[in-house]
């Protein structure tokens, strides 16, 4: 059917162009909402669903953290599941020493790791080049405070699942590994123990990691190695509902975030990393489990593992050269890629056409200089009151009781809700600057802000400067400021940033420089058309012009908030507040009619939605508030009391801790751990302490050599500290050396968190450690011992279901503590 002109100009008498342009807005933006959530599962495929979702639920059936008995079954099921495959399977149990590059006089990481490695035989005769080996990787502990049933117990049974269909099949052209690492949480111990000692490292070709940061969400390819062209085109090829974006890899490499694939990618060797982002409230957390795991994202993340495995395992020629690629997604399934030499060109191409069309304009006469300067502050008003409007929003929530934590438990809504508000702002803004700005606008926007920095309780001079400069700025434009002036500022911005991200991170441009090609090749459109054809025909031109940035950028917003948390919502707003400037021309046929109705509507919605988001939400089974609670035992002031940091007077914590709880600070723990926290006495009961005996204690070469026993008891964790003073030049743990940092050699106290050189000792074995430490002098060298058992003794209170334990702390744990004098 082909929409007559006649019709169309029915239709809009009928409706109106703003409700047209709404609902195409609305259409676009509910279409890129969509695009973040998993596909309906795929069933063709083979993947038998109900065996998934069972191997989550008996990984992910409790916590099971590195060193723990309940990660001990979890690694039998799973060595069990692959032998029962008839794959080679075996458990590499090794020690891992790893220090933080970032902090490296600080921690040193020491685990013992069992990494589960299973293999299927490619077909003999195949003749590779090189190392060939498909690696499929997941990790199989989680966190101490979480079942991990996204992170990473779903990635564990995607891989199982596809073993399952891989070995019933005919054997592969290359030889595939299914390596389940042990100890990704507490420092990627694992990848590092198979990648720099395992030999099967050495033959392993291509990595595909399975990961998640979340509990539902599509499967995104989020991260790929150097070089990724062939890696791209053969993807895009291979799986079907495939999500992926060059544009994420560009911010991924620039982030402290970091997952097994990184060691992996240090050895060289390329691969592809999956992983569902959204949910974040249950990353890390007790709600991570099998219950809250959406099925579709599982189901999408085994699909991908399935159909990435299966396509890489029977290529026989693998390549690696190539350059990069710009690659995006223009709907689920439809991936676009092309390559970074071509996504330079164009975007040169497209800022010559912008430069152009300015230059071109302004020889008409159409912009003058000082207008584009006055256009440019009227936009600086418009991010200045939305940076304001967010920052002090976030600064209130962080205030308020569990603010953050309850803003992060709506998942997605906060953005909508702020979304609309910013939305409503810029259409605001767009009438008043129309309609030429009056002294109430100036007053008004003035006094709404500093009322939310008073409200919030913002303390920082800064915030204050920013309604002064949004005042000042808006005397100053008050008579001045146009329209076409501000959309042509924010052309001009939108073109700056397109360069400015073409030369950082080429591949991330086309986000810039696709919209920014719409909205210049409307321009010209409109311009053609003008005094040929009537208004109907431009109206349609705009809304296929806002097409492409309303295709592109909502999806991209709505992952970056969900990546992000509530880290920065004011400078994602500023960005939606841009973006809403560029697509200008749809937007004024919303809110402009009849008197700005439209943009006093939306700005209305946005206040109320924000309202609701804010204040709205209590915490409930699904979503309980995170409280630490905690039981120490002092050894050497045979002491025993609770510790929290969260009692609160009213609260079921707070009526456990009683009026007999003392303020005090986890240095008494942990030295250099400062956090104040409440504490309770209580009975000390029957326990048992790490011990560090003295077997030996000599002069070698001038150097006084001590050789020390570690006895565990069964804590999962156990923390060494060191004084920074004891002078030590060189350690060894098991025969292993540990690398000594610069503060320790040096003797240097510097810094009081660096007075202690601190051991954390992951998945320590039955009969315990042997220490040597070389040392200068003969003083006596005190060590701190912290011990962490990853259970309350009993006769604790029992948590409401509302209740969690919050995440990073040492809640539900028994800390044991004590200082020992080695002489
Ligand atoms: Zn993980």
């Amino acid at each position: 059917m082909r929409l007559k002109e006649k019709d169309l100009g029915k239709m809009m008498t009928l409706w109106g162009k703003p409700l047209i342009s709404a609902v195409f807005l609305f259409v676009m933006l509910v279409f890129g909402y969509q695009q973040i959530l998993a596909p309906q599962a795929r069933t063709e495929t083979g993947l038998d669903f109900a065996a998934l979702s069972r191997h989550v639920s008996v990984i992910a059936k409790k916590p099971h953290p590195i060193g723990s008995a309940a990660n001990r079954k979890t690694r039998d099921y799973i060595v069990s599941y692959f032998e029962s495959l008839g794959l080679e399977t075996e458990v590499q149990k090794t020690t891992v020493v790893y220090r933080h590059p970032t902090e490296p006089n600080r921690n040193t990481i020491i685990g013992n790791v069992e990494n589960i490695i299973a293999r299927l035989p490619g077909r003999s005769g195949v003749d590779l080049e090189g190392p060939g080996d498909l690696v499929l990787m997941g990790h199989y502990d989680s966190r101490p405070l979480t079942p991990g049933a996204g992170d990473d117990a779903s990635g564990t049974a995607a891989i199982m699942e596809t073993a399952r269909i891989m070995s019933s099949g005919p054997a592969p052209a290359h030889d595939v590994i299914f390596l389940i690492n042990d100890g990704e949480e507490m420092g990627l111990l694992g990848a590092q123990g198979f990648f720099r000692q395992h030999p099967l490292a050495k033959t392993a070709g291509l990595v595909l990691n399975f990961e998640a940061r979340g509990s539902y969400g599509a499967s995104m390819m989020f991260e790929t190695s150097s070089n990724n062209a062939w890696l791209i085109d053969e993807l895009i090829e291979s799986t079907p509902g495939l999500v992926a974006s060059s544009l994420s890899y560009e911010i991924y490499r620039k982030m402290p975030n970091d997952t097994d694939m990184s060691i992996s990618k240090g050895k060289g060797i390329p691969g592809l990393n999956f992983a569902f982002t959204a949910g974040l409230f249950d990353y890390h957390a007790m709600t991570d489990n099998v219950k809250n795991l959406d099925a579709n994202s599982l189901a999408h993340q085994a699909n991908n593992v399935l159909a990435t495995a299966q396509h890489f395992a029977n290529l026989e020629e693998w390549q690696s050269a190539g350059g990069d690629r710009t690659y995006f997604n223009l709907w689920q399934g439809t991936v676009v890629s092309y390559s970074q030499g071509l996504a330079v060109a164009l975007g040169l191409v497209v800022l010559l056409m912008g430069a152009g069309l300015f230059v071109t304009a302004m020889r008409a006469g159409t912009i003058a200089r000082g207008s584009v300067g006055t256009g440019f502050l009227g936009i600086l008003v418009i991010f200045l009151t939305v940076y304001s409007l967010f920052e002090n929003l976030i600064v209130y929530m962080h205030r308020a009781d569990a603010g953050i934590r309850r803003l992060t438990s709506l998942g997605d809504w906060p953005f909508m809700a702020f979304f609309i508000l910013t939305l409503g702002l810029c259409l605001w803004f767009g009438y008043r600057f129309r309609h030429g700005l009056g002294k109430l606008d100036i007053f008004i926007t003035v006094l709404v802000l500093v009322l939310l920095i008073l409200l919030a309780g913002n303390t920082a001079i800064s915030a204050f400067v920013i309604p002064v400069i949004v005042g000042l700025i808006m005397i100053a434009i008050r008579t001045r400021v146009s329209l076409p002036d501000v959309w042509t500022a924010a052309m001009c911005s939108w073109w700056l940033l397109t360069a400015v991200v073409l030369y950082l991170a080429p591949n991330a441009s086309y986000l810039f420089v696709l919209p920014l090609v719409s909205v210049l090749l409307g321009i010209t459109m409109q311009r053609r058309l003008r005094g040929v054809t009537g208004g109907r025909i431009q109206f349609v031109t705009v809304l296929v012009f806002s097409f492409i940035p309303l295709l592109l950028l909502p999806p991209i917003y709505i992952m970056g908030y969900l990546a992000l948390g509530l880290a920065l919502p004011q400078v994602l707003m500023i960005f939606c507040a841009l973006s809403v400037l560029l697509i200008w021309p749809l937007l004024r046929s919303i809110g402009f009619s009849a008197d700005g109705k439209g943009a006093l509507l939306l700005l209305g919605a946005g206040v109320v939605m924000t309202l609701v988001v804010m204040l709205g939400r209590g915490f409930d089974t699904r979503h309980p508030r995170a409280e630490e609670l905690f039981y120490a035992i002092d050894v050497d002031q045979q002491q025993g009391f609770w510790v929290s940091s969260d009692a609160r007077p009213g609260s079921w914590l707070g009526d456990f801790m009683g009026d007999q709880a003392k303020a005090a600070n986890m240095t008494r723990i942990l030295p250099s751990y400062d956090q104040d926290v409440l504490i309770r006495e209580t009975v000390l009961p029957q326990y048992q302490a790490t011990t560090l005996t003295v077997k030996s204690d000599r002069l070698m070469n001038g150097m006084r050599e001590m050789r020390l026993h570690l006895e565990p008891t069964g804590s999962e964790y156990i923390n060494l500290l060191f004084a920074t003073d004891a002078g030590i030049s060189a350690a060894a743990i098991n025969g292993l050396p540990i690398a000594v940092p610069d503060a320790q050699k040096s003797g240097s106290t510097g810094l009081e968190i660096n007075a202690w050189w601190r051991w954390r000792l992951y998945g320590i074995q039955e009969d315990g450690a042997d220490i040597v430490l070389t040392m200068e002098s003969g003083e006596p060298v005190p060590v701190r011992i912290v011990e962490v058992d990853y259970e309350m003794p009993k006769g604790g209170p029992r948590r409401p279901d509302d209740s969690m334990p919050r995440p990073y702390t040492w809640s539900d744990s028994t800390v044991i503590f004590q200082t020992v004098i080695l002489e």
